[in-house]
């Protein structure tokens, strides 16, 4: 006879984990108990050696699905006197760190319940069991227990209570159990809040009114959505209007895969994950692009896709068949976050619906869907990660001796918190220039705190001065005694790729390629080379310079860019007359642009391949102004027309001060010729996209001759784009190079948070 205690890590809370255990210590004659602890699952297991063994690996080798064991700790402890195998209460005993499991689509033995006429379940949108529904979205603290969660005032009935302590039962110990009598309802209002009908009925009503043009706010597991028929052109114009939502894409949910494949093209990878409990929006290739779906993404050639993850979602398509795509996109009026409380969502969207779904269940944390998509080498990549991936914890390459609390970066904030060897990178919050957003922002980083248990001591925060995380950071209202470390925007982006990739502490080549950050010489970066470790960084390349006519301004109304470029790239002897991309702009403007240009006048500097690229959209014919960020670089992608005789353009390399400077003024010279010789916008982006290659090829190379280094580590938003970053790679790992990009972390500014980390937390290595 042996004893043992197993202290299992990972995500094996709010998993099924227990009751397996439970299970597998009846299979194998395993006396003892199991319980949740604010670190995993603790195992005291006591039986014949043997029976012991095979308990151990049949736990290791067939954990529950949705599971992920990321440490077992073994170790002999004296017998005991007792009989039995017991699931204990959680206690609040501290280990190692703790797992927030992320939110899981429901599964498909419960959605074929919910469909069944003859279940308790027929129809009943929250059904779920131990291996899916919402977690994150509905924790107040850890463990992960009913008592713990906004199901805690739904009392369960004596049957789901039966269920509940059933051992045998897929619902055992499964804390989301519940059903139509004793668990949360829907119920259908008008646009301002009058009940119209409840339960089933309200489902029903809800897909007839859908079905038939309508919009609707639909309060889902993680926020609301606002909803209507991707077939409405009458709906989705409707609805662009009301939300004050131009141009940005609008994602899709599919009645199933097949509908997916009818209008886009999908790969065997894209299908695990579109199937996965992560239940992502994936961004697909469009087989066509009919009216509406140009109407959805507009010059595009992706749909944002993604498959029901709720009950409620396959009811609604259950009720109507007609109903093939369902436009979905966060509940929110313009920027601000995802609506989750009915008050609010009443108050901020009526004026956008025409109607409201709402149920009676609080959402804790609001959390967006998570978008990604596939590269042509079968990569994944992430855009934004949240729903179904946030915030399970990522494994550091090294251990931090001080709990660190990173701030992130000022659009597509996410932060960060690590202690130990464990990250636990947020779910996206959005852009913090919306007041609302900052609100939120400062609320989840609290309530991430509280949950984790962690006190920061490091707070990491992005140089720039005027970010709104960086204000947050440096107040003293908050941690004064905590030691506040500032980052520069790049070298945190290129650490967040090597905390990915696992690299320890070592020097690699960084390319570091974005909009906008701030830089050591107070100027905006962003065509990056640096020499960086986690320690530092020096900067070793970068784009040449530009002026930025209107700073922030000019982010937005790009044909400034364009303008800058062109009279950077010709010196004398232009006439802007000759440039089409000027024609609509009125001439006093460009007249007065073209004067702060000359005199200098509200002209920050930036180097950001971003801007090069909205100059080079903005030449094209593509766009004058944006209405979201990376707009115009994401038309100039999606209009390439590949062709293998195209050539790259000129550029210049020069020397200053050992620092590369990449000069596009040729390359800008060349690109005005291919439009004066009438070439089309899909060869001079494709050649323009072969130039940005082959700048990264030949200033890799002109650093591997100096340093001996060979290892490149790719980040910032640029890389979003697949041709870009497919072919970067490519060419890099041609000459020899190893080639390390982001895959499950945004390499947009979402990943800024976790370089911070690394940078802050590292000051020991
Ligand atoms: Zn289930
Ligand atoms: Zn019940
Ligand atoms: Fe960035």
């Amino acid at each position: 006879m042996k004893r043992v205690e197993i202290l299992i890590s990972g995500i094996v809370q709010g998993v099924g984990f227990r009751p397996f255990v439970y299970r597998t210590a009846s299979a194998h004659n395993i006396s003892g108990f199991v319980k949740n602890t604010v670190s995993g699952v603790l195992i005291e297991a006591q039986g014949e050696k043997p029976d012991i063994d095979n308990f151990i690996l049949h736990i290791r080798q067939s954990p529950p699905a949705s599971s992920k064991i990321k440490g077992i700790h073994i170790r002999s402890i004296p017998l005991k006197k007792e009989s039995g195998f017991r699931i204990f209460k959680s206690n609040g005993q501290f280990w190692q760190r703790p797992e927030i499991p992320p939110d899981i689509a429901i599964c498909s033995k419960c959605s074929e319940e919910i469909l069944n006429s003859k279940d308790r379940r027929y129809f009943y949108p929250f059904t779920n069991c131990v291996d899916c529904g919402p977690r994150f979205t509905i924790i107040k603290s850890l463990s992960y227990d009913r008592e713990n969660t906004s199901m805690e005032e739904f009392r369960m009935c004596a049957e789901c209570a039966r269920e509940y302590r059933n051992p045998d039962d897929r619902r055992f110990h499964a804390q989301t159990n519940c059903c139509e009598k004793c668990g949360p309802t829907v119920f259908l209002t008008d646009s301002e809040g009058s009940i119209i009908s409840r339960n089933q009925a309200a489902i029903r009503k809800t897909a007839e009114l859908i079905a038939d043009g309508k919009i609707f706010a639909i309060k889902g597991i993680d926020g609301f959505h606002l909803v209507c028929d991707a077939f409405s052109l009458f709906a989705i114009k409707t609805l662009r209007d009301r939300k004050k939502r131009e141009e940005k894409p609008f994602a899709v949910m599919a009645r199933n895969l097949e509908t997916i494949e009818k209008y886009c093209f999908v790969s065997r990878k894209e299908k695990e994950f579109l199937t996965s409990g992560s239940a992502p929006i994936m961004l697909l290739r469009k087989k066509e692009n009919p009216e509406n779906f140009e109407q959805i993404a507009p010059k595009n050639r992706y749909l944002g896709v993604m498959l029901p993850y709720s009950g409620i979602h396959h009811l609604i398509f259950e009720c109507e068949q007609s109903l093939e795509l369902l436009v979905m996109t966060s509940g929110n009026y313009s920027e601000q976050p995802i609506c989750t409380d009915n008050k609010q969502a009443l108050r901020l969207l009526s004026d956008i619906v025409d109607f409201f779904l709402f149920h009676n269940r609080e959402i804790i944390s609001g959390c967006d869907d998570s978008v990604m998509r596939v590269l042509p080498d079968h990569k994944p990549l992430m855009i934004r990660r949240s729903r179904g991936f946030s915030p399970e914890s990522i494994q550091l390459p090294f251990v931090f001796e001080k709990p660190v609390l990173a701030c992130g970066g000022n659009i597509k904030n996410t932060f960060s918190v690590a202690m130990n060897n464990s990250l636990y990178m947020s779910h996206h919050i959005g852009d913090l220039d919306n007041p609302d957003a900052f609100d939120i922002y400062a609320l989840t980083i609290d309530r991430y705190l509280n949950i984790l248990k962690i006190k920061p001591e490091i707070i990491a925060y992005d140089a720039h001065p005027e970010y709104n995380s960086t204000m947050f950071a440096v107040s003293q209202d908050f941690f004064p005694d905590a030691v506040r470390t500032p980052v520069y925007h790049h070298h945190a982006h290129i650490c967040s790729c090597m905390v990915e990739n696992k690299i320890e502490n070592r020097t690699v080549i960084g390319v570091a390629f974005d909009g906008t950050g701030y830089g050591e010489d107070d100027t905006l970066w962003g065509g990056e080379f640096l020499l960086c470790d986690y320690s530092g960084f020096e900067r070793k390349a970068h784009l040449r310079p530009v002026k930025l006519p209107g700073g922030e301004l000019a982010i937005k109304q790009i044909w400034r860019i364009a303008l800058s470029f062109v009279m950077d790239a010709f010196d004398e002897g232009y006439d802007s007359r000759l440039f089409g991309f000027l024609k609509e702009i009125d001439v006093k403007k460009i007249e007065m642009v073209k004067r702060m240009i000359e005199t200098n006048v509200n002209c920050p500097y930036s180097s950001g391949l971003g801007r090069f690229f909205d100059a080079v959209s903005c030449i094209c014919g593509l766009r004058t102004q944006i209405s979201f960020e990376g707009q115009a670089a994401a038309e100039l992608e999606s209009v390439i027309k590949e062709d293998p005789s195209d050539r790259p353009y000129k550029f210049d390399i020069v020397k200053n001060d050992d620092i590369f400077i990449i000069d596009h003024r040729i390359t800008i010279r060349e690109i005005v010729r291919d439009i004066k010789e009438k070439k089309s916008a899909g060869q001079i982006s494709h050649r323009f996209h072969l130039t940005v290659i082959r700048m990264v090829y030949e200033i890799c190379t002109l650093l591997h001759k100096q340093t001996g280094i060979k290892e490149v580590v790719l980040s910032g938003g640029s890389f979003q784009n697949v041709f870009l970053s497919v072919n970067v790679r490519k060419a890099l790992e041609r000459a020899g190079f190893t080639v390390y990009s982001h895959t499950m972390i945004p390499p947009n500014d979402a990943c800024i948070s976790v370089g911070q980390c690394a940078v802050a937390g590292s000051f020991n290595l």
